[in-house]
């Protein structure tokens, strides 16, 4: 085991749940040969970039970070710097001319060349793994966790669609699924070790196909759902065209399935969704939610949505307001439409939208929204919810905060209770994005219903 500085590692990491996870799967390779964890980069010899290149605050929080570092490294030449994920993938060159600190660049699917690339950088050569390899699932890595209560397991990597904003197909290649023997195996390793909560993964997670199983993502959530009873299983992202009945039936009849879907509408525009290439209309998109609340009555719904995008006109603006008033989603990731290098949108759309109009339009959509989320949360005032307590609340370590089944954090006095345990909580206030609770006495659980 190496343990010296200049073979103990530290990742940042940008983006989403699927980037945490990959950060998981780089910690176990270089693990595996050696290198160690560093509390902090301060005291790491090799620090590590994974990046995020889907929303321009994410691309310039790592730009910030690598000036940052290039001060570090002026005052230690033996610092080994490495950027990988999705930023490297379109900006090889430019990311090396501008940014004179980086030693190595990595795609997300040569995460496997690390330490040859390390091991390069401290012989003092720069080098980039960049290709797309579809067969690339990084099965039989087993990641390490950050949480010991609930768990990311990625199930399919890439994405087949080609929405006219989204720079993924361009960083993160095709579809590929993993095996779903490997996801069996994972999810019963995390429930024999106790793990509360597991969350599938993938950019389109419910287009996941294993071809050699014949098994589509309704059959391996219900699988995965038998094999860890005592976990709850959530699963993101949806795309609305890859919503099946038998997906929702699945989700409807497991109790340990979370009533909880986030699905991505973009726009409440058909015409817009057309311009976005999203592969289907409002309409459909209606139907699907239809479909998801007859089956699910109680299911929570969250969604995304982009304001400004190429050729919005006022009237799909308010086609995307009254969407949200008709359907009340829980919450909204909402954003204003900037272009991404490399996407369709920026080879043959024209970004029309002032964005002074962008910013009115998302400040519309983000106040209609913390509406709506604040009268649904003010609706579960006085009902009892099974809440999964996930860590101390950012505010005091005398409270716990905790996710319902339909993903609704809730704070409340800890008492005796611990991160992990599984409590019922009257809800006794409530915020646009929190509720607030009190414990029920009735102690802690394993419930198997977990609704
Ligand atoms: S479905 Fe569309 S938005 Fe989602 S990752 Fe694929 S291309 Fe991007």
């Amino acid at each position: 085991m190496r343990r010296e500085k200049g073979n103990a590692f530290f990742i940042h990491t940008f983006g989403c749940q699927m980037n945490l996870a990959d950060s998981g799967i780089i910690t176990a390779l270089l693990q595996q040969e050696g290198y160690v964890v560093a509390d902090s980069d301060a005291t790491a010899g090799i620090i590590l970039l994974n990046t995020c290149a889907v929303r321009e605050n994410a691309v310039d929080r790592v730009g910030h970070l690598l000036q940052h570092l290039h001060g570090q490294k002026k005052r230690n030449k033996h610092l080994i710097i490495g950027v990988v994920g999705c930023i490297p993938q379109h900006q090889r060159e430019e990311l090396f001319a501008r940014y004179p600190a980086i030693d190595f660049l990595a795609g997300p699917d040569t995460y496997r060349t690390l330490p040859e690339l390390i091991a390069q950088a401290q012989r003092g050569g720069k080098g980039a793994t960049l290709a797309f390899n579809t067969a690339e699932t990084y099965d039989g890595i087993e990641p390490v966790r950050q949480s010991a209560i609930s768990a990311f397991v990625p199930v399919m990597r890439g994405c087949n669609n080609m929405c006219a904003y989204c720079v993924v197909p361009f960083t993160r290649g095709r579809e590929r699924s993993q095996p779903f023997d490997s996801v069996v195996r994972e999810v019963q390793n995390l429930a024999a070790s106790g793990y509360r909560e597991i969350t599938l993964l993938g950019q389109n997670v419910n287009s996941y196909y294993d071809d050699r199983a014949v098994c589509d993502f309704a059959a391996l959530l219900d699988a995965v759902s038998r094999e860890a009873p005592q976990a709850r299983i959530r699963f993101t992202t949806s795309h609305p065209k890859d919503i099946s009945e038998s997906l929702v039936r699945t989700i409807a009849s497991r109790p340990n399935i979370c009533n909880h879907i986030h699905l991505p509408v973009q726009s409440g525009s058909s015409r817009m969704l057309g311009m976005m290439n999203r592969g289907h209309t409002i309409e459909e998109y209606r139907e699907k939610i239809a479909l998801i609340r007859s089956l699910i009555p109680d299911v929570t719904l969250s969604t995304d949505i982009i304001a400004g995008f190429c050729g919005e006109l006022e009237d799909d603006h308010k086609a995307s307001l009254k969407l949200l008033s008709d359907v009340r989603f829980d919450a909204a990731y909402m954003f204003y439409y900037s272009t991404r290098e490399g996407t369709l949108a920026a080879k043959t759309l024209e970004d029309d939208v002032p964005e002074a109009v962008k910013k009115r339009r998302l400040q519309e959509i983000i106040d209609l929204q913390n509406s709506i989320s604040a009268e649904l949360f003010c609706e579960a005032i006085g009902s009892v919810v099974e809440v999964l307590a996930e860590s101390e609340s950012r505010r005091s370590s005398a409270q716990l905060m905790g996710r319902t089944a339909g993903n609704r954090a809730v704070v409340f006095d800890r008492e005796r209770y611990q991160p992990g345990d599984l409590l019922d909580v009257l809800v006794t206030g409530a915020t646009s994005a929190t509720l607030i609770g009190r414990l029920m006495h009735s102690g802690t659980h394993l419930s198997v219903n977990m609704r």
